[in-house]
């Protein structure tokens, strides 16, 4: 139990942890990667102004020149506002044909940025109206090779990726361990707590039996001298000592599952066998308004412990009769070769569905069962007899429809 919490306190600490991080690295890397690109649009600017001059010159003249030098760190088209090309320089051949197949029909009186992927290569292009006299005249396209940045980052993205994953795997491990620390006085306080229950139902049981025989034997040999209501104080003294001796017995087992010390006689069990015997025992006692039906597979078997596959039974079957005054209650055994799985049901009084997930927790009985006679540890322990044969049990049900309860049990492999 405190392993799982354990688990689940580590999976969620690491799961914030990776959430917080990854929003501070993803806000981290575009806030560079924005800063980086508003330094170069800012650097393709400066350029800009610093020629504007010159470009005007360019488009007054209609000089058509295309002049290449492959140091200078910028490339640059000047059109006129028809779209005709007066002057650049082609840095990168064939770059000139794409930007104008895909960007000069755009608005020439406005200053627009765009990213460029061109032969695994990366630019970054701004294109500028040339202005004379207020009056659009042209317009350039002025840009950079970003190729060494974009690798840079890409670099730097898997850098921050890893460093997220170890760093979240590092948390885990150290969540573990603080959680494993954290819970030292809980477990402490409750293998205490658990010592004292199975102590004290163990303790409680000789003097419980005394009390029992006593009355047995003052029933018995003074049942003359007693008035009857004498006789019938008698009687109910013995039904709550018997009420008590099951509570310190059903205590006890839970107690010893908790502590891992409830002994396992595992054998072959011929369940269907079993579960007939079971059915034919409970037909007899069950009350006549109910009608009983079994539908078992022949020949199955479950390595287990008999006397608690039985008790398990028991209580199922208890139940059904005790909340189902008449209808139908039904007992059922199939396979499918991997598990093995028996259900109980019934047509009686249902479980509220906001307590279904409760009613496997000790002491739990909904207000509808105070009424009738239990402890509320009955699933409790039909709970752990499951769980220690490695099996689940589920349930389902609506209130005045019925109840189901679901067993599977792994298989047995031959
Ligand atoms: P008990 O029967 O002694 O009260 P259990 O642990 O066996 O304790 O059951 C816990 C509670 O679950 C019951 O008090 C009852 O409210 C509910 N319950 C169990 N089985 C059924 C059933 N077949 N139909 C309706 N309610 C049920």
């Amino acid at each position: 139990m405190f392993h799982k919490t354990r688990k689940k306190l580590s999976y969620l600490y690491a799961t914030f942890y990776f959430l917080l991080f990854s929003l501070f690295i993803i806000v981290l890397y575009f806030s560079l990667v924005k800063l980086m690109e508003n330094q170069q649009i800012k650097e393709l600017e400066s350029f800009y102004l610093k020629q504007e001059h010159d470009f005007f010159e360019y488009v007054d003249d209609n000089k058509k020149i295309l002049s290449y030098d492959p140091n200078r760190n910028y490339f640059y088209y000047i059109y006129t506002k028809n779209n005709s090309f007066v002057h650049g320089d082609e840095s990168y051949k064939g770059l000139k044909t794409l930007l104008e197949d895909r960007f000069i029909n755009d608005n020439p009186a406005e200053d627009v940025v765009h990213h460029v992927e061109w032969e695994e290569q990366h630019f970054l292009l701004l294109k500028k109206p040339i202005s004379y006299n207020d009056e659009v005249v042209g317009f350039i396209f002025v840009g950079k090779s970003t190729t060494s940045q974009q690798h840079f980052f890409q670099k730097v993205s898997q850098l921050l990726v890893l460093l997220t994953c170890i760093s979240t795997i590092l948390i885990w491990l150290l969540s573990y361990y603080m959680a494993g620390r954290a819970m030292i006085p809980i477990q402490w306080s409750f293998d205490k707590q658990k010592k004292f229950v199975s102590d004290a139902s163990h303790e409680l049981r000789t003097p419980l039996s005394i009390f029992y025989s006593s009355l047995d034997i003052l029933e018995l040999e003074e049942s003359h001298n007693l008035s009857s209501l004498g006789k019938e104080l008698i009687v109910d003294l013995k039904d709550e000592a018997t009420l008590m001796k099951e509570l310190m017995d059903n205590l006890l087992f839970l107690a010893r599952h908790d502590q891992l010390q409830s002994p396992m006689h595992k054998e072959v069990i011929q369940l269907s066998t079993l579960l007939k015997k079971t059915s034919t025992k409970f037909q007899k006692i069950m009350p006549s308004e109910i009608q009983f039906c079994t539908q078992i597979e022949d020949n199955i078997e479950l390595l287990g412990d008999t006397t608690k596959i039985q008790e398990l039974l028991y209580i199922l079957l208890d139940n059904a009769i005790s909340y189902s005054s008449d209808g139908k209650i039904s007992l059922t055994l199939s396979t499918d070769h991997h598990i093995v799985k028996i259900a109980v049901a019934d047509n009686g009084i249902g479980i509220p569905e906001n307590d279904l997930s409760l009613v496997f927790e000790r002491f739990y009985r909904s207000d509808t069962a105070r009424q009738r006679n239990g402890t509320g540890l009955g699933l409790a322990i039909a709970k752990a007899i499951v769980e220690q044969h490695s099996g689940k049990i589920y349930v389902s049900s609506k209130i005045g429809k019925g109840s189901t309860f679901t067993i599977e049990f792994p298989a047995r492999t031959r």
